[in-house]
């Protein structure tokens, strides 16, 4: 049985029509293959892929994406079988030192939230909460807590986490969150604008993404993790990040600075890059307001 996909013919964040192709091939060719095939999440994917092409596209707008996206059906086959819970479980184990890291950066991001809203209790959406680590932190400062998550073993962990955005009903947050998600998602911009709908006025929007800056096919392993096909099915760039919420009823606002650490030459460091802010690039890690 081979895997099926849909064809995306429109650009994900200003719809246009006008795309080029970037890069293609297929997936059991060339060095996506000996990438997949060497991934070890799980039952390997390449039999089902046989002879089915992949393509990066770059519409006017800036935006790079996949045309070709697994069927709602086949990704679920992609996040429950080609990758287990028990690889994704043995990955977590291992990974200790990016385990403090990411969770002394979702403390900068708590602090930050704070410091921009003026509500008490803050009400946070994780959209695509994962684990649940993001909102557990959350909840132990104080913050009310809602997470949304398709994983069924994921939302188990992670506690009161909702399948579907469909099941938000009329419920509105202080602050909505998106980490490591918007370049998964078919249509982003949807997403967006029906997350829009349950941000209340002057509450917070913080998007993560890979930056894909300069990535425009896969040969290398970085470009491969940037935007692997399978996974990372749209490839943003600050400038897209931007635009595609801006489009989608954000405005941009600088993020806060706070400082996480006990090292002294990392707060110097950070102090000086917030100095220097409006001469340094912008990243794919961005908050926006309405
Ligand atoms: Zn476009």
């Amino acid at each position: 049985m081979k895997a099926q996909f849909n064809t995306r013919t429109a650009c994900i964040t200003c719809g246009s029509a006008n795309l080029k192709q970037v890069s293609d091939g297929l997936f059991d060719q060339g060095p996506l293959h000996a990438f997949l095939s060497a991934d070890p999440w799980g039952e390997s994917p390449v039999p089902f892929l046989a002879g089915k092409p992949w393509a990066y596209v770059q519409c006017d707008c800036g935006q790079r994406f996949h045309k070709y996206v697994l069927t709602p059906e086949w990704n679920d086959i992609n996040f429950s079988r080609w990758m287990s819970p028990e690889a994704i479980a043995e990955f977590e184990r291992t990974r200790g030192a990016m385990k403090f890291e990411r969770a002394a950066h979702f403390v900068k991001h708590t602090l930050q939230l704070e410091s921009l809203i003026d509500a008490r209790p803050i009400r946070v959406l994780d959209f695509g909460c994962g684990n649940g680590e993001f909102l557990t932190l959350c909840h132990q400062f104080g913050f009310e807590t809602t997470g949304v998550d398709r994983s069924t073993a994921r939302r188990d962990k992670a506690g009161h986490v909702l399948a579907s955005i469909d099941e938000l009903g009329d419920r509105t947050f202080h602050a909505i969150t998106l980490f490591e998600v918007l370049e998964h998602l078919e249509e982003p911009a949807t997403v967006l604008a029906t997350l829009r709908k349950h941000l209340l006025p002057g509450g917070i929007l913080i998007l993560e993404t890979p930056d894909c800056t300069g990535v425009e096919r896969i040969e290398s392993r970085h470009e491969y993790d940037a935007i692997h096909p399978l996974q990372h099915i749209n490839g943003f760039t600050p400038e897209t990040m931007r635009s595609i919420a801006e489009r989608h009823g954000f405005k941009a606002v600088s993020k806060p600075v706070s400082h996480v650490t006990a090292s002294p030459v990392k707060v110097a460091k950070t102090e000086a890059r917030r100095l220097l802010g409006k001469v340094l690039k912008p990243t794919t890690q961005q908050y926006f307001t309405v």
